[in-house]
């Protein structure tokens, strides 16, 4: 049978705009539909417009840091409609770009929402198309709990778009959307309470890593409030809003942010056309080839629950166009010691297993471990630490795990992803030479296992 196209992308976010870019490059004929902005959750609402406000919240770190290094500066102001405009301006320079990707490799965009009318056939604004494949890439929304006054909190969707800077914040959750924005709300300036419902936030990172950002963001006067959890939201009359606890506390805010975590965007997709099977968390099921339970549908990227990364959808995408259209460069996604930043303040950096993991994974563990004031803030009044760790297999002298809290972060991790991927020894780690002076030379001269 012929079809109109070989392959049917939903969703232009950071997996499909890969896939649907990549398979057209290697012959096939391509349409991708999307229904709301083209480059997805991480250029329009996630990675890159965080990141901005991020740098944002930044400077009032070197603000503050500046006298130390002689300048005198007048009183500063933020204003935050000026950082929004100027974010929003190059979120649309972006999602341009994006245009341009697709259509410059001769993708046929569509503008709308699709919705699968069968296993090989979409729908979009009335009109339907067939595809012997179809790519589900339509990625993830956020959850609220369902409490009574859900619909007064904002999530990270909304966050982005706010006319004004809240003055008093209660960011809900304890994973990475609830640490960066609580670091983005203090630092530009918001009185900011960070609520966690367990013991300590960022499950599932070092211990080590965790117990250090707790202790460093209460330094910088972010309440930080453990074991706490809301049971409803009331708006007040002069429109504050009173969030009352499980524990019986009422707070008093202007923005009560959530970040709950994050479900799959399956709305009106047409799955019960289809054939396609949901996992028991709701995700989409796939094999370890992106294919669902109906073989003509592939699915990638935070839709199917793995690791709801952009890094990682990108791989996704390209693994599936490689496989569909050039088999013979098929290679399949390497899911190990995947790094990852959280761009809180100060940044966590993170790649391979944690202490605990590499316990638990049966290693006989030694652990390095070093805490530093920064040299740029030797010249400061600020006590900040910066944190490094190593994991190391006490047997085979392999780095498990590399592990940072401080200053650039991010950017020091990724050189140590290259060298984890490549099976660094300790040993490795120790005979290179380190670039002075720097934090991350730190990292190259830890000789003392701490236990
Ligand atoms: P998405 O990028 O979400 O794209 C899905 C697209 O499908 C959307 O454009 C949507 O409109 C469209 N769509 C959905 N349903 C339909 C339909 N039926 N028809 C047509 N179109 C449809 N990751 C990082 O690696 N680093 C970060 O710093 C980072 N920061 C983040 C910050 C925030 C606040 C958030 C929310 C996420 C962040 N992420 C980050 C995660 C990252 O954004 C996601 O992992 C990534 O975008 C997933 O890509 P995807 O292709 O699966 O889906
Ligand atoms: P996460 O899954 O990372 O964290 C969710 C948090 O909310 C956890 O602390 C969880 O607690 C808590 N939580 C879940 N349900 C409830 C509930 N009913 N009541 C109270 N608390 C609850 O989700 P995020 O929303 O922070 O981010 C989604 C994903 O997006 C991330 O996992 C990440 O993959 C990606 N992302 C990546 C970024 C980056 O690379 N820098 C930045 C932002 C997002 P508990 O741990 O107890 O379950």
């Amino acid at each position: 049978m012929a079809y109109d196209f070989d392959l049917f992308v939903i969703g232009a976010g950071s997996g499909g705009v890969r896939a649907a870019r990549f398979a057209a490059g290697f012959g096939a004929k391509v349409a991708v539909a999307e229904s709301r902005y083209l480059g997805g959750t991480c250029v329009n609402v996630g990675c890159v417009p965080k990141k901005l406000l991020v740098y944002g919240a930044h400077v009032a770190d070197e603000l503050e840091q500046a006298a130390g290094f002689g300048w005198t500066l007048e009183e500063g102001h933020f204003d935050w409609g000026t950082l929004i405009a100027n974010k929003n301006r190059e979120i649309e320079r972006l999602n341009g770009i994006y245009r341009n990707l697709l259509v410059n490799s001769g993708v046929t965009l569509l503008q709308g929402h699709a919705r699968m009318t069968g296993a090989n056939e979409v729908e979009v604004e009335g009109q339907r198309y067939t595809a012997e494949h179809i790519l589900i890439a339509t990625g993830g929304w956020p959850q609220i709990p369902d409490i009574p006054g859900k619909e007064l909190a904002i999530t990270s969707n909304e966050a982005f778009y706010l006319k004004e800077l809240p003055r008093r914040v209660l960011v809900v959750g304890g994973g990475y959307i609830a640490v960066e924005f609580a670091g983005i709300f203090q630092g530009l300036g918001a009185d900011t309470t960070l609520l966690y419902r367990g013991d300590l936030f960022l499950r599932g990172f070092d211990g080590s890593v965790r117990t250090h950002l707790k202790e460093e963001l209460e330094k910088r006067g972010l309440d930080l409030q453990f074991n706490a959890d809301i049971q409803r939201i009331d708006k007040l009359e002069d429109g504050s809003l009173k969030a009352t606890l499980k524990d019986g506390r009422e707070l008093i805010a202007d923005c009560v942010f959530y970040a709950t975590g994050r479900r799959p965007m399956l709305d009106n997709l047409g799955l019960e056309n289809t054939g396609v099977e949901l996992d028991a968390r709701g995700y989409i099921r796939v094999d370890e080839q992106y294919q669902t339970t109906a073989p003509s549908i592939l699915a990638i990227g935070d839709v199917i629950g793995r690791v709801q990364l952009t890094p990682v959808a990108l791989a996704e995408g390209m693994a599936v166009a490689r496989r569909l259209f050039k088999p013979e460069q098929y290679r399949p996604v390497d899911y190990q010691n995947i790094p990852t930043a959280v761009f809180s303040q100060p940044p966590i950096g993170t790649v391979g297993l944690t202490e605990e993991q590499a316990l638990e994974a049966g290693h006989k563990v030694q652990v390095f471990e070093s805490r530093f004031r920064a040299m740029k803030l030797t010249l400061t009044d600020i006590q900040e630490k910066t944190l490094m760790k190593l994991v190391v297999d006490a047997e085979t002298d392999k780095v498990l795990g590399c592990h940072m809290v401080g200053p650039d972060a991010g950017e020091i991790i990724q050189g140590l992803g290259v060298a984890l991927k490549a099976g660094a020894t300790k040993q490795q780690f120790d005979e290179t030479i380190g670039v002075h002076p720097t934090a991350a030379e730190e990292f190259v001269t830890m000789r003392t296992a701490t236990r």
